[in-house]
């Protein structure tokens, strides 16, 4: 076996550059057959009949979303997700990454896999553990054993495997209530794993599971947490930016454009639709009364992005409003902007403050693009004493001076498409 293993690693070694040092090592550990990586199904793991359309759903993300990273066997069994390198292409380290960022699994770990054979875990087991166990000072060892047949009993396998990692490293301890490092091992059908703690997943459902919607993005913090957080539920997404040049810049645009490639890390390409908004813009300022005029306007936004996204075949659009922010969104405000959509409105923010929103865009990383001062469209032209209790008959009464029709059509059809992956 050895000797087998020793052929099939030396090979990318000699003819593969970068790739290379992952396989130097497992040469140099010489008992690990190869590191892979497994994740767990999260919420996904609950349903019932339709289980596998799901699951089969997050296979192909996975497949299509691993396929720039080299080859790769992905496969799933009793809701673990099995991601293994095949040869001297795959990029483990760039992998394991888009694991990461993949709606529909709760944990990602990476793992050495062993021939179910404790001399085989022993031999193997210090070397790749290493990296994990030198800097830190206590640990324990859990045991998964799934394949019943395995001669050892989890609380054996815990302890041969916690005697021969402790002797191993002379200054680790066991702590079994609050250990630094969680070893587990895991004996399963085709192979056994060993891995050293494991990250939580991006959660949610596969991406595609739940149909499509629309999200109104703005450059600032909120709407890129909004797509992400309906991304996250398996939504698949399109987007419609409002754009109002000369009033806005194009370096407002390619804010919007890096913040919506940020998100398209997790929900896969996103179509957005850039749409010219300075002559409706313009229409509002001049014709309506100023304090209905950023209701008007968002009334305007509801109408163009509903057309452009039954254009995508989205039933949703998604916008990043949280209730009492601005003028804007106080629930009566709301409930008139919700009347000019024809689709139904998602505002996964609405219960949230400022402090748990920028928590989230930290995390997924949108939070520093978000910050840095671009001018929106809803920026500009900004009444000073804008309604906040409005009444729905008097903003239709004020678009009365509006050729609505006309102009939500225009800015619909003159839309800009592009896509961003
Ligand atoms: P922030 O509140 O962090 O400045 P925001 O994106 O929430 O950012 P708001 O002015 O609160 O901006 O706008 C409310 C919502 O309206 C946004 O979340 C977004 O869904 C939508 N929106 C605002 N401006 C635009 C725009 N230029 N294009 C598309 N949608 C927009
Ligand atoms: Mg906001």
């Amino acid at each position: 076996m050895r000797l087998m293993l020793s052929a099939i690693f030396i090979l990318p070694v000699l003819t593969c550059g970068s790739i290379s040092v992952n396989f130097t090592i497992i040469i140099a550990l010489g008992m690990y057959m190869k590191e892979i990586i497994l994740g767990k199904c999260g919420e996904m793991a609950l349903k019932g009949l339709n289980r596998t359309d799901f699951e089969s759903i997050l296979l192909k993300n996975l497949r299509h979303r691993l396929s720039c990273c080299g080859k790769f066997d992905v496969s799933i069994s009793q809701s673990t997700i099995y991601i293994r390198p095949i040869d001297e292409t795959a990029d483990i380290d760039a992998a394991f990454d888009i694991a990461l960022k993949t709606f529909g699994m709760s944990a990602v770990s990476r793992a050495a896999a062993f021939e179910k054979d404790m001399d085989a875990i022993f031999a193997g087991a210090p070397g790749y553990l290493e990296k994990y166990l030198n800097s830190v000072r206590t640990f324990k060892v859990e045991a998964k054993r799934a394949d019943k047949t395995f001669a050892l009993k989890s609380p054996e396998i815990c302890r041969e495997l916690g005697g021969k990692l402790l002797e191993v490293f002379p200054h680790l301890k066991v702590d079994v209530n609050r250990p630094d490092v969680i070893v587990t091992v895991e004996i399963r059908e085709r192979e056994a794993y060993v891995r050293a703690g494991q990250h939580k997943g991006a959660g949610g459902l596969p991406t595609g599971t739940s149909g499509r919607a629309t999200v109104l993005i703005s450059g600032g913090i909120d709407s890129p947490v909004a797509a992400w957080m309906m991304a996250r539920r398996g939504l698949k997404l399109s987007a419609v930016h409002f754009a109002s040049p000369p009033y806005t810049s194009k370096r407002a645009e390619k804010k919007v454009m890096q913040l919506l490639e940020i998100v398209a890390k997790y929900s896969g390409p996103i179509t957005v639709y850039v749409v010219p908004f300075t002559k409706i813009q313009e229409e509002i300022r001049d014709k309506v009364d100023e304090p209905f005029s950023t209701l008007v306007m968002r009334r305007l936004m509801m109408r163009t992005a509903s057309i452009i996204a039954k254009k995508e075949h989205a039933l949703a659009l998604i916008t990043g409003e949280s209730l009492g922010q601005v003028a804007s969104q106080t629930l009566r405000a709301l409930s008139c902007t919700d009347e000019a959509a024809s689709l139904t409105v998602f505002r996964p923010l609405i219960g949230m403050d400022k402090e748990e929103i920028i928590t989230i865009a930290r995390n997924i990383g949108t939070f520093e693009t978000s910050i840095q001062p671009f001018e929106d469209c809803c920026t500009v032209f900004t009444p000073r004493h804008p309604k906040t209790r409005p009444q729905l008959d008097e903003l239709l009464a004020q678009e009365q001076r509006l050729d609505i029709e006309v102009l939500v059509a225009e800015a619909a059809d003159n839309a800009e498409e592009r896509l961003v992956e």
